[in-house]
């Protein structure tokens, strides 16, 4: 088939039911599979069955990958692919800003496995250069970031990594790969918590790794041991909901844009974090590596006491605090009070993250009634003297 768009892409995808000619992926249950004659046995863990390569085919396409795996998690993605490549005695180099479960899992099982690590804060490349020893084996980003939406240079890394003979991965999770396909700015490894946008009804949990052919094969030899694969029903859901995802995120984009504008002017609102708005320090980077500026943004309240915080969230009629991200609601969070409840306060101040900032996943709404539940309960607000 010819390169579609990816609006297409996200729809059609080949190999589907020849035998009954539903237009639709048949779910393939089966955990046994006849061997005799067949060109490969299937089995749900060798990731070789039906519904497992419908999808993997089309996350490759849209990732303008060669291949693709999905896992039960975004962690499961996430640990398979790294340990595929990292091994007692190697090195391997993270930004700073990482999602706290795989910031969790390199500080836990990185020590247990004699692999190094070092985190580096990612605001320029050569932070990432003076990280590199002679046993580093790959560099690490994710980008945007949680919850502040800091950039990092993809262009800048990959081509760093290239000299030094580096294996590259990012998590693509916070741009999603319709506005942002890092193997087209050179990075070999793209990681997904398809339980955010892929999923994007905040009903399932899955992850996938987008790469080339021979890489695929490394991860695969691998993801077949530790036994990360995803069962037939999920795979089939998990393909549906990839059939909205451009028409999800592009309006998520365009909602979290004028979501984003609407409180930049607003007086109880100290400062807005959004790749989108020119305000953002790196917004022209932004334009560079991204197609669009996708659903997530943050914003401060110009706040100085911390129950205000509270008060404007019990405020909230329509938008509900929950963790997670991506659903086609729009929910909202205080970092400090979730995904950073354990990092300590000093920790969190000294990343730029404080009690008076509130993540926000703009889901698919009309945004009038987003501004309007937002705008109501800052009202409630009691805005900082300023000195
Ligand atoms: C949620 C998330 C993950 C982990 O995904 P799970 O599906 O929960 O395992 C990884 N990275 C990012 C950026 C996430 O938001």
């Amino acid at each position: 088939m010819k390169k579609l768009h990816k609006e297409t892409a996200c729809i059609h995808a080949k190999d589907i039911d020849n035998e009954y000619l539903g237009v639709n992926t048949p779910i393939y249950a089966d955990s046994a599979y006849k061997y005799r004659g067949a060109k490969e046995t299937q089995y749900p863990r060798y990731f070789n069955t039906l519904n497992n390569k419908v999808i993997s085919q089309k996350i490759a396409k849209l990732e303008n990958a060669e291949a693709a795996l999905v896992f039960s998690s975004g962690m499961a993605a996430i640990s398979t692919s790294l340990l595929s490549f990292l091994k007692n005695g190697d090195h391997a180099i993270f930004s700073k800003d990482l999602y706290g479960g795989t910031y969790n899992f390199i500080v836990k099982e990185f020590p247990k496995a004699g692999i190094e690590y070092t985190f580096v804060e990612g605001e320029s490349i050569d932070q990432f250069s003076n990280a590199i020893k002679d046993n580093s084996k790959l560099i690490y980003v994710e980008s945007p970031s949680n919850p502040l939406l800091r950039l990092i240079d993809l262009k800048g890394i990959s081509n760093l990594a290239e000299k030094h003979n580096l294996l590259t991965f990012i998590d693509n999770t916070f741009a999603t790969p319709i506005n942002q396909n890092p193997v087209n700015l050179g990075f070999d490894i793209v990681l997904h918590s398809g339980t955010k946008y892929m999923g994007g009804h905040s009903d399932l949990c899955f992850g996938a790794v987008a790469c080339n052919q021979s890489l695929a094969d490394t991860i695969y030899k691998s993801a077949i041991n530790y036994g990360g694969s995803l069962n037939a029903q999920d795979l089939y859901l998990a393909e549906r909901s990839l059939k909205t995802l451009a028409i999800r995120v592009n309006k998520q984009s365009s909602n979290a844009m004028e979501v984003a504008e609407s409180l930049e002017s607003h007086p109880a609102v100290r400062r807005v974090f959004y790749p989108g708005l020119s305000s953002h320090p790196q917004h022209e980077l932004a334009k560079e590596q991204m197609s669009g500026f996708g659903g997530m943004l943050a914003f401060e309240l110009n706040a100085d006491d911390e129950s205000d915080v509270d008060k404007f969230l019990d405020s909230l009629e329509m938008i509900e605090a929950a963790v997670s991200l991506g659903g086609v609601e729009t929910t909202i969070c205080s970092p400090m009070q979730t995904s950073h409840i354990k990092m300590p306060k000093e920790d969190c101040y000294a990343s730029g993250i404080n009690e008076f900032q509130l993540r926000l996943s703009v889901g698919i709404e009309n945004p009038e009634d987003i501004i309007g539940d937002l705008k109501a309960a800052l009202e409630k607000v009691r805005i900082a003297e300023t000195v």
